[in-house]
C-alpha cells in the first residue's frame, strides 16, 4: 500500500494532494515520501497555488479534485491552520490506517453515540462534559454576566463554505466576527454547526436540555479566545481558549426562517461527507433569537471528540424558530460516513458534578424570565436521568 501524499485533515475531512503534472514538481519543501513521516517540519509544510487536492473524507475516496484555492477554503473549516499541517498532523496520525485501508468504513473515525469515544480520547470521560441538562431551580443569578455585545454578526458579503464533515453541517465564519462583551475576553467566532434528531417521528435534537426538556435542534456558534491566543488551532487545547454561543431552535408549523433557509438551501448540495458549497453572504445575526439578552453560562467541554475541557458555554434562554418543514429538511438531507442519513448527532447529557450554571437574569423570579421556559417549550421529551 503506497503512503499517502501531502495530507490535510480537518473535521471529518482528509485530503490529498494528487501528484504533479506541473512544470514544477516536488512542491513544498519536503518530498511525498517523507511528507508523512517528517514530524519535525510538520509545520512548515507548504502548498502551491496549482496543487490539486482530492477529498478522502473518511475511507470515501474520489468525491471531489480541488484546485488549491477551493481547497483552501476546506482549511478554512479548521482556522488558524493557515493551510500548513500544523492543525491536522495530531488528528493524521490517528487517521493514517484508515488512509491506508480504503473503504474501511466507520475505522478511526467516531460516531453517535458516545459510549466509546473515551477509548480514544479519554477526556471525554471527565468531570466537566458538555452538553448538561440546566435545572433552572438551581442556576445561580449573576448580575456580573453582563449582556453580550456581538460585533460583525450582520450580513456580511464573502466566501463562506459550507460542508458536510460527515457530523455535522458547518459554515466557516469570518474573523472579523467577535464577543466583545459579556464573556472574560474577547473571542473571535471560527465556525458554526448544528445538532439535530429525526431517528424517530418524535426525535428532537438538541444537545442541552433546560429542565429535561430536549428542543429540536441547537446551534453551536463555535469562538477562540483571540486575546489570549493567536489562532484557533493554538487556543483550541489551552485553557479558557474556545466559548461556544449556543440557540436552542424549536420548529413550528408555518413559514420558513429566510434567513435559515440560506443555508438550508444548500443541503442538497452538500449530501456526501466532504462535499462543500460557497456561500456568498452570511447573516449570523438574524439566525439568532429575536431577544438573545438572556443566557445561561457554565464551563465545559467541546460535546465531540476529544471533548477538551476548555469551553466557556453561553446558552441563549430564548429559542430561535425554524418551520417543521425545514427542520424535516434538516434531520433529512445528508449522509454520514457510512452513507447513512445524518441523523440523531447529539451528545446525551452528562453530570454537572461540582460546576455551577449561572445566568445573568434571575431564572427563579416571577418575572417574565421565570415564565420563559413554561411558555416556549415544545411537548416535554425527557432525555434519561440527570444527576446533578
Ligand atoms: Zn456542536
Amino acid at each position: 500500500m503506497r503512503t499517502p501524499s501531502l495530507l490535510w485533515v480537518g473535521d471529518g475531512v482528509v485530503m490529498e494532494r494528487l501528484p504533479h503534472f506541473g512544470s514544477q514538481p516536488g512542491l513544498g519543501r519536503q518530498t511525498d515520501r517523507e511528507s508523512t513521516q517528517d514530524k519535525e517540519s510538520q509545520d512548515v509544510q507548504t502548498f502551491q497555488n496549482n496543487d490539486i487536492f482530492r477529498i478522502l473524507a473518511s475511507g470515501k475516496r474520489g468525491l471531489q479534485k480541488l484546485p488549491f484555492s477551493r481547497a483552501l477554503k476546506i482549511a478554512a473549516t479548521c482556522p488558524g491552520s493557515d493551510f500548513r499541517l500544523s492543525c491536522t498532523m495530531r488528528t493524521l496520525v490517528a487517521l493514517l490506517p484508515l488512509l491506508l485501508i480504503p473503504h474501511t468504513e466507520g475505522s478511526g473515525h467516531w460516531t453517535y453515540p458516545d459510549n466509546e469515544w473515551s477509548e480514544q480520547y479519554p477526556t471525554c470521560a471527565g468531570k466537566s462534559q458538555s452538553p448538561i441538562n440546566i435545572e433552572t431551580e438551581n442556576v445561580l443569578e449573576n448580575r456580573t454576566l453582563g449582556t453580550l455585545e456581538l460585533t460583525g454578526y450582520g450580513l456580511q458579503d464573502g466566501e463562506f463554505l459550507l460542508i458536510n464533515n460527515g457530523h455535522s453541517i458547518q459554515l466557516s465564519l469570518p474573523s472579523s466576527m467577535h464577543i466583545i462583551r459579556g464573556l472574560p475576553q474577547v473571542y473571535t467566532a471560527a465556525q458554526l454547526h448544528f445538532h439535530w434528531g429525526g431517528k424517530t417521528a418524535e426525535s428532537h435534537g438538541s444537545e442541552h436540555l433546560i429542565n429535561g426538556v430536549q428542543f429540536d435542534s441547537e446551534m453551536h456558534i463555535v469562538h477562540y479566545n483571540s486575546e489570549k491566543y493567536g489562532s484557533f488551532d493554538e487556543a483550541q487545547t489551552e485553557p479558557e481558549g474556545l466559548s461556544v454561543l449556543t440557540v436552542l431552535i424549536q420548529a413550528k408549523k408555518g413559514q420558513d426562517n429566510i434567513y435559515y433557509e440560506k443555508i438550508f438551501s444548500h443541503l442538497s448540495e452538500i449530501q456526501n461527507v466532504g462535499e462543500n458549497v460557497t456561500l456568498n453572504s452570511i447573516d449570523v445575526e438574524h439566525l439568532l433569537p429575536h431577544d438573545s439578552s438572556r443566557f445561561f453560562r457554565y464551563f465545559g467541554s467541546l460535546t465531540t471528540p476529544p471533548c477538551t475541557q476548555n469551553v466557556i458555554w453561553t446558552v441563549l434562554v430564548n429559542p430561535a424558530t425554524i418551520s417543521t418543514a425545514q427542520l424535516e429538511k434538516l434531520q433529512n438531507s445528508v449522509l454520514n460516513s457510512n452513507n447513512q442519513i445524518l441523523q440523531n448527532n447529539f451528545r446525551e447529557v452528562k453530570p454537572l458534578n461540582q460546576r455551577r450554571v449561572e445566568a445573568n437574569f434571575s431564572p427563579k423570579g416571577k418575572g417574565k424570565e421565570s415564565r420563559l421556559w413554561s411558555r416556549f417549550l415544545p411537548k416535554p421529551q425527557v432525555q434519561g436521568s440527570q444527576e446533578a
